[in-house]
């Protein structure tokens, strides 16, 4: 991992709407639960290891929200020093999200400028 990738001081508590995590180079990422369900990187969500990639598709951000089933998060694990494991209301917890595909997955537009392809 390149050593100027953004790695996380603080993450935010799972209670709220939404999950917020503070990057060390003084960046907040807000996620709303539901882009990060919709956004899980799993090889079941993904619909196979071969769709498995280093960063969110893009078409996740032209969801609408309000479209994509509601849901929560009910814990979250870290994975050694390089990622999280984002434990849902409904048990699923294959997920996880690196840092470079939790930053990637920002919705701030300066983000999805760096690191959208659309
Ligand atoms: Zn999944
Ligand atoms: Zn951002």
């Amino acid at each position: 991992m390149s050593p100027r990738m953004p790695t996380p001081v603080e993450t935010g508590s799972v209670t709220d709407r939404e999950f917020t995590i503070t990057w060390n180079d003084n960046h907040t990422s807000i996620y709303p639960f539901e882009l990060l369900r919709a956004a899980c990187p799993c090889a079941s969500c993904r619909g196979g290891h071969e769709n498995m990639k280093s960063e969110p598709d893009a078409d996740v951000f032209k969801k609408n929200l309000g479209d994509l089933p509601s849901t929560r998060i009910s814990n979250v694990v870290a994975v050694g020093s390089y990622a999280l494991t984002i434990v849902w209301e409904d048990g699923h917890d294959y997920g996880i999200f690196n840092w470079h595909y939790l930053r990637a997955l920002c919705p701030c537009p300066e983000d999805r400028v760096k690191y959208g392809k659309a």
